[in-house]
């Protein structure tokens, strides 16, 4: 490509989900800020303030339901409830009534009515607790209208268009429509954080933690590229990165649940699933098992521990995807990014070293129980082959209490997740108890380095390609090799889904790689294009690096079918 026909500027940030698209800016509206406690100035017709607050619900009202008409799934029963709670005269009158009665600022009195509202239903817990959180989305829109500020949320735009923005919500990630949303861009956020799990579970090219500075620069209506595999984005595109960027999106790559090296060395290829629709559409895209079934995922807004019946329904159409299939549950993982109301402590200092994950089970030890109760129970219903495991397992003795606590409800494979940095030290010791292990690469990476996988600005530490946690991998694999067990490690964090390291991993003695559905065709295609020589090659090249970036150059320098694929 000649200088002429390229962009003139770039920006970088830290590519997390690749594919390369080009399409004009939509920028996030800022939070809405609380309003000064004003009064109304002297002469105003108080009536009709008050009046105006009626009005700008209804506005949010009708604001609403146009979006959740387009919305889907998830989504649109998000934007339903939110609309109802506009529609609620609760809000409104009391708001109504303290401009009447203290001649303060419509937006004021919405702010204050509102925050009373939101208190109150926190204090009757349960379901009505949960409802706070949209008494205070609807007041944000309300004020919005009122001071006329920019409405907060996904923007709408009528063409497809790149998202920047500082985070994303969870909220707001429900919302996010791939036909609409075609590409985004956070200034916040780190490589592993949950936004960019998602923008590789929906297959949105994605960039986050560019910083505001980079941020700034890209203007509304502009159109710009996006490169989420190299993290780069160029303002100002030519017509023929645009065209070339049209031509890659439209090659789509399928992959037949066959996952092998050139030589025909089986490498399994399984998915990351959160629940039922996750796992048939991971059954549809060839998985060839679920390498990870995040329950937790199941039970992020659950303020009460569910019941056992509950969970059951809740895994049985996730095995039921994958009759005869391997699929490992991982109990649940609460705590630190995930926070589950009825099993973590938010009150502690460190929540990412402090009582999460298989620990809470030394709190509630019952919480465990009836959830492998409940496993039991789907798996004995259903023919998937279903593997149990515990995250943050940190010792030989949690290994072993893990796995004895499982078979004792009849689920006979049972093994740990390796995220904690001792885990894959033990690992000789550990497999004398655990039929397998699956390494979770996004928070191995961040204790190993020490760098909240959270933080944006900590990404070049944060990243699997480190050679100390690839070190790291290659000692749990060699202690798994020790053991008498058949193929014991797999990786499902996302290193496995990025297809250079997975090449890397296979080399260090890997078995199966879990990823989000969308990487499975990818991951293959260059699997099937090196020998199990090659990959040990590659992964010798890996591990003798000084430093993360000379690794993954050095690694993706022998793979040219990256750049042909443009992965
Ligand atoms: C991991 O830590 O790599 C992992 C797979 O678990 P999660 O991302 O859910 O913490
Ligand atoms: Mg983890």
């Amino acid at each position: 490509m000649t200088a002429a026909e390229n962009s003139t500027l770039t920006l970088h940030g830290i590519g997390v989900s690749p594919g390369r698209v080009g399409g004009p800016v939509a920028r996030m509206a800022p939070g809405i800020e609380e309003p000064a406690v004003a009064n109304l100035p002297a002469g105003a017709d108080v009536d009709a303030e008050a009046e105006r607050i009626a009005a700008a619900a209804l506005k949010v009202k009708k604001g609403l339901e146009l979006s959740a008409a387009e919305a889907k799934d998830e989504g649109r029963t998000l934007l339903e409830t939110t609309a109802q709670m506009a529609a609620d005269p609760t809000l409104t009158s009391s708001a109504q009534a303290l401009v009447r009665d203290r001649g303060i600022t419509p937006e004021r009195a919405v702010w204050e009515a509102a925050d009373s509202l939101a208190t109150m239903l926190e204090s009757l817990g349960g379901y009505m607790a949960e409802r706070s959180r949209d008494v205070r989305d609807v007041r944000d829109r309300i004020v919005a209208v009122l001071t006329d500020a920019p409405m907060p949320g996904i923007p709408t735009r009528p063409e497809p268009f790149i998202l920047v923005a500082a985070d994303l919500a969870p909220a707001d990630t429900a919302l996010l429509d791939p036909d609409k949303v075609i590409g985004f861009v956070t200034s916040e956020g780190g490589p592993t954080s949950h936004t960019a799990i998602l923008a590789r579970a929906l297959g949105i090219p994605a960039i986050v933690g560019t910083g505001e500075e980079v941020a700034k620069q890209l203007i509304e209506g502009e159109i710009v590229l996006l490169d989420g595999t190299k993290g780069e984005i160029f303002l100002d595109p030519s017509e023929e990165q645009l065209r070339k960027a049209r031509e890659l999106a439209s090659v789509v790559r399928e992959f037949h649940g066959d996952g092998a090296t050139a030589d025909g060395i089986e490498v399994q290829l399984l998915a990351n699933v959160g629940d039922a629709e996750d796992a048939r559409k991971a059954a549809a895209a060839g998985a060839m098992g679920i390498g990870l079934f995040r329950t937790e995922f199941c039970f992020l807004d659950q303020p009460e521990e569910p019941s056992v019946e509950d969970q059951y329904n809740s895994y049985r159409p996730v095995f039921e995807a994958f009759p005869g299939k391997k699929v490992v549950v991982r109990t649940l993982d609460a705590g630190a990014d995930k926070p589950l109301p009825f099993l973590t402590d938010t009150s502690e200092a460190n929540p990412a070293l402090g009582v999460r994950a298989y620990r809470t089970a030394r709190r509630s030890p019952e919480v465990l129980e009836h959830q492998l109760e409940a496993l039991a129970k789907a798996a004995a219903d259903t023919d998937a082959k279903v593997w149990v495991m515990a995250p943050m397992i940190s010792t030989p003795a949690e290994a072993k209490a893990f796995t004895e606590k499982a078979r004792s409800y009849g689920l006979d494979f049972a093994g740990m997740m390796i995220e904690v940095p001792s885990a894959a030290a033990m690992a000789d010791h550990m497999f004398k108890y655990a039929d397998f292990a699956s390494v979770g690469t996004n928070d191995l990476t961040q204790y190993v380095m020490a760098a909240d996988r959270m933080l944006g600005s900590l990404a070049d530490l944060n990243t699997p390609w480190q050679p100390a946690v690839l070190r790291l991998l290659k000692i749990a694999c060699d202690g798994a090799a020790a053991s008498e067990k058949k193929s014991p490690v797999g990786v499902c964090g996302e290193a496995a889904a990025d297809p250079a390291l997975a090449v890397v991993l296979v080399g260090l003695g890997v078995a199966s790689l879990s990823m989000t559905s969308r990487a499975l065709a990818d991951v293959d295609a260059v699997l099937k294009s090196v020998t199990r020589e090659d990959c040990k090659r590659l992964a010798d090249i890996a591990l003798a690096c000084a430093e993360a970036e000379e690794a993954r150059a050095a690694v993706r320098a022998e793979l040219p079918i990256l750049e042909e694929l443009g992965l």
